[in-house]
């Protein structure tokens, strides 16, 4: 297992993902496919391989911009200066009057509405984002999403065509924009080339946007400033039009889950079958060029999956049902290859009769890892692990904690629903498949570049391969 690990984590794999330079993804399931093959796993089909394309949309700086027509001279924004949600991998054109209704904000208490008698059909509304009373008030980071959203359904509801959100004045570093912008920018994976059915075009930017709009350096901050002093609304077309032109890129990329099985030995049963599975993709790297190893997240588990299947090819007497390996790929970019394969399963998925979901399952409690300590799930020591699992079947529970005791092992089924989200057994869990996720929690270096081989503990990672084994075996023969 540490010879695997200590490949698949090394910095010459770039952290196997869509982001690393060179093919990591496909060399690390060439890795896989070659490790099984020589181990003799059987396969279905033409290979080990299941190849399928997904799709990644991304910014589009050609087609993305933000023109102002001003009388003097015409403004063009670029999209570092604001984001589009909501985007297509379509080019949108969106012109219009633009009209200015200050916060968009309606107070029922006091009857402080500034939409209303407005006609906002087809408009592109300006507001700023907050309310004249946390104009007034201390700053606060804190994006309130749920206001925003409201403010924001509202304008859309009324028929406008784009809304121009201007993050708040107070925050002078642009810290909220910032953090929007870099979570808008990250690319987003999926199976389908999935055209955003939503017509509303939400655009935030930041105050500067807004005084190019209004035509004058200053002039956004004092508009906003007569509103909150004089207590009542101000609207008004602006004088400058504008130009919005969105678009996304979509690029297609090549997935690939790898997948073999040992045979069951009843010939009945053997239609029938126990998952195993475990994603062997990772974050890859990060603008900067640091490389995110995922030595634990998930090379452990990827290690200790290719270890159970030597373990269960070698057994000589089989289990009775077949027992399937799976390497899924895309986990980290939206449980994409855990995706596909539910939706194109070797063995149907009526017939799987449980899936053990190997996820983060190499690493012991140091006190470093005290980070962690208010989340629901910090790293266990050495005789503890997490064993999330749904009631589809009980007699998997039964069968998890009769193996853990026989070594030695304390588990822990406390884990919230919202876990059921987390990892690849979701796409089994949403089609009703008994579902176990082995996993020894989150430690310091979750997500991050220090997620080395280094920090591993093989003896646990050997402690959870026994586990498997045993789960396997009772659940093939129950
Ligand atoms: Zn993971």
């Amino acid at each position: 297992m540490a010879k695997h690990v200590n490949f698949l984590a090394s910095d010459s794999l770039q952290g196997r993902g869509f982001t690393s330079k060179i093919p990591a993804l496909e060399i690390a399931a060439d890795y896989l496919e070659a490790t099984v093959g020589k181990m003799g796993l059987q396969y279905k089909g033409n290979g080990y391989s299941q190849n399928f394309k997904l799709f990644e949309s991304g910014k589009d700086e050609e087609n993305t911009f933000l023109k102002i027509f001003d009388n003097r001279k015409d403004r063009v924004f670029s999209r570092d200066k604001f984001v589009v949600l909501n985007q297509k991998p379509v080019v949108v054109d969106i012109e219009g009057e633009l009209v200015f209704i200050g916060f968009g904000w309606n107070d029922d208490n006091s009857g402080f509405d500034e939409l209303a008698g407005l006609e906002l059909k087809d408009k592109v509304v300006l507001i700023s984002a907050g309310t004249p009373e946390s104009y007034k008030g201390e700053f606060s980071h804190h994006w309130n999403n749920s206001l925003e959203r409201n403010k924001t359904d509202k304008i859309f509801h009324a028929g406008a065509r784009a809304v121009i959100l201007i993050t708040s004045i107070q925050d002078k570093e642009n810290k909220t924009f910032g953090q929007i912008s870099r979570w808008a920018n990250n690319p987003e994976y999926s199976l389908e080339k999935t055209i955003s059915d939503i017509e509303n075009h939400l655009v935030i930017a930041t105050p500067e946007v807004a005084d190019a709009i209004l035509g004058k350096k200053g002039r956004w901050k004092k508009t906003l400033q007569k509103i909150v002093n004089k207590e009542e609304p101000v609207s008004f077309v602006a004088k400058n039009k504008i130009q919005l032109r969105s678009a996304k890129k979509v690029e297609e990329k090549n997935g690939r889950n790898i997948i073999g099985y040992v045979e069951g030995s009843d010939a009945d049963l053997k239609e029938e079958c126990i998952v195993f599975m475990a994603h062997y993709d990772h974050l890859g790297m990060n603008t900067n060029g640091e490389i995110f190893n995922g030595a634990d997240d998930n090379a452990s588990g990827t290690a200790t999956l290719l270890e159970i299947a030597r373990a269960f090819n070698q057994t000589e007497e089989k289990p009775k049902r077949s027992i399937v390996f799976l390497w899924v790929t895309a986990e980290e970019v939206g449980l994409i290859g855990s995706e596909y394969y539910s939706k194109n399963p070797v063995f149907p998925l009526e017939k799987t009769v449980a899936c053990i979901n190997l996820d983060m399952v190499g690493r012991v409690y140091e006190p470093r890892d005290s980070v962690w300590a208010h989340s629901p799930k910090p790293v266990k020591p050495f005789q503890e692990i997490y064993t999330l699992v749904n009631d589809f079947n009980p007699d998997l529970k039964k069968i998890a904690e009769t193996a853990c005791s026989t070594l030695n092992l304390t588990p822990d089924f406390s884990l919230p629903d919202n876990f059921f989200y987390s990892s690849d057994h979701y796409h089994f869990h949403r089609n009703e498949v008994p579902i176990l996720n082995l996993s020894t929690g989150y430690t310091a270096d979750y997500h991050q570049p220090t997620d080395d081989a280094d920090r591993i503990n093989f003896d646990k990672m050997k402690k959870v391969a026994e586990l498997c084994y045993l789960v396997g075996i009772a659940m093939a023969n129950n």
